[in-house]
């Protein structure tokens, strides 16, 4: 199948590439029954070249950076050569997008193995956008250069953020157009992840009627996500449970943040627990619940403060697929199903307000203190604050710092929260550290981003973009050059809206 492969490397460098740089991929997901995936090659392309490696990832990995920071490593990120260990397949999947059941697929994404690290953790080794799979149906296979870098400065982002996500290896642009609107340059993203095994993964598993296929996906997710499960009374139940617990955490680091994830169908649910596809995503700017920057997101589905609903609704098709395996009647199943999922609001209201009171410095529990928080988050809405900036500014503990401080509202506001802190003589410095360690000072601003994804795709610049990713890489940090990164986009700016799929 690859004999058309594009002789792009020296031939002396292809061995070093793909043999010594460090692989050790094993297959665990293809040694499930065939109908979970599909065995496929990539399609070579005809220019590769290297446009951005993660060294730090790579090391992580048990990889050689040196190797393949290399500019022939380009063949390898974008599929022209594989790993010699490497067992391309894409996998089969299903789910609900905006509430509709669809089946879908690897459509653009090919899993080469699972790399497995020095410290013997194991991570999906996946190239997105490396040519058509059984599973494409309507679409090329193929990715654009800009959202692959758009998906590597977000997750990137996340993760020094300390948010599970996946991550992103390399970018290698294909020297090949993809059709879209226009033509546009494409690329080869190398995604890095705990695995791919979603909600729809379940639901395809459900779809087939066979319940055992069910219980091996169940067994195999158990293992490889939940081993502390393993050998309990109700092992299905428990991963139900477990998986809720991981979403509510994952859900309030994105509030936390003011991450809008843009399209949380059921398909992007990762049972691991990360956050995955970095699609239609933006970080909010002016505090709004109702938030959308999707442009296909019309009724706002997955608004910034949708996202725990729609995560429990996301739940409970996870609860549906799994009714065989947690009782043989059905109505038992669906009582036990239940009790799980009516834990939900509980569980996200504890998390929710212990990462608020973190946010604002509050080192224990008070009665008032969710009154405290809705009434700073109803004057940012009132009032279109930055979401970032006036946490961080909180905590700068100069008041003078605050643009705001001539509102009155706000000034009443801050006076009962420096008595709340004082309550518990808790020191203005401890609760600063506090806060600092918390409220990031930089995430990627939308119009940053649109910025160095121009220069990049139009230009052929990536100053822009490796200036941009080093700063996301210290969202905590005061940074001393660069205050351009801190700031919310220009007043007057038009909308910001993303796209899906592109
Ligand atoms: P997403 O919106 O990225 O979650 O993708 C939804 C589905 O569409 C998945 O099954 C993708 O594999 C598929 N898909 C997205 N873009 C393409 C493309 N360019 N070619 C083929 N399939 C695609
Ligand atoms: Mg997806």
């Amino acid at each position: 199948m690859r004999k058309d492969s594009t002789p792009i490397a020296a031939s002396d460098s292809l061995p070093n590439l793909a043999s010594n740089a460090g692989w050790r991929l094993e297959h665990s997901y293809a040694a499930l029954p065939a109908p979970f995936y599909s065995r496929v090659q990539p399609t070579p392309v005809r220019n590769p070249q290297r446009v951005v490696f993660n060294r730090s990832l790579a090391q992580t990995l048990g990889l050689d950076a040196e190797v393949l920071d290399r500019p022939e490593s380009a063949s390898l990120f974008a599929g022209n050569t594989l790993p010699p260990d490497a067992l391309p397949i894409a996998q089969a999947y299903s789910g609900h997008q905006f509430g509709h059941f669809t089946r879908l697929g690897d459509g653009r994404a090919i899993l080469l193995g699972e790399q497995i690290t020095p410290d013997g953790r194991r991570f999906d080794i996946q190239l997105k956008g490396p040519g058509p799979t059984p599973y494409s149906r309507r679409g090329d296979g193929r990715a654009a250069l800009g959202p692959m870098l758009r998906e590597y400065v977000i997750s990137e982002a996340m993760h020094a953020l300390g948010i599970p996500t996946t991550r992103s290896l390399a970018v290698a642009a294909t020297g090949e157009p993809v059709y879209r609107e226009s033509a546009l340059p494409g690329a080869v993203l190398t995604r890095v992840a705990a695995s791919h095994i979603r909600v729809g993964t379940f639901e395809w598993a459900a779809a087939q009627e066979n319940p055992q296929l069910l219980r091996t996906l169940a067994d195999y997710t158990l293992a490889r996500h939940y081993p502390e499960l393993a050998g309990t009374q109700e092992p299905y139940l428990g991963l139900l449970r477990a998986m809720q617990d991981r979403q509510i955490a994952l859900v309030t680091q994105w509030l936390m943040v003011g991450f809008i994830h843009g399209v949380m169908n059921t398909d992007n649910m990762a049972l691991s627990g990360e956050t995955i596809d970095y699609g239609p995503c933006a970080f909010m700017e002016a505090y709004d619940p109702a938030t959308v920057f999707s442009s296909i997101d019309e009724h706002g589905r997955y608004a910034y403060g949708n996202q725990p609903a729609i995560a429990q609704w996301n739940l409970a098709r996870l609860a549906e697929a799994l009714l065989p395996l947690l009782h043989t009647e059905q109505e038992s199943a669906i009582e036990k199903a239940n009790a799980v999922l009516s834990e939900f609001p509980r569980g996200f209201q504890a998390q929710w307000l212990g990462g608020m009171r973190s946010k604002l410095g509050l080192p224990d529990e008070d009665d008032e203190d969710l009154e405290l928080i809705r009434d700073l988050l109803e004057w940012m809405r009132a009032n279109s604050a930055d979401f970032t900036n006036t946490f961080r500014n909180l905590s700068r503990g100069h008041p003078n710092e605050l643009s705001t401080t001539a509102d009155p509202q706000f000034q009443a506001w801050h006076e009962r929260w420096q008595r709340r802190l004082q309550r518990r003589s808790s020191s203005a410095e401890a609760a600063r550290e506090r806060m600092n360690r918390v409220n990031p000072t930089v995430i990627p601003r939308n119009h940053k981003v649109e910025e160095a994804l121009a220069a990049a795709t139009d230009d052929g610049d990536l100053r822009p973009f490796e200036f941009l990713l080093a700063v996301v890489q210290k969202p905590f940090e005061e940074p001393s050059a660069g205050q351009e990164y801190l700031e919310p986009a220009p007043q007057g700016s038009p909308r910001y809206r993303t796209f899906c799929g592109t």
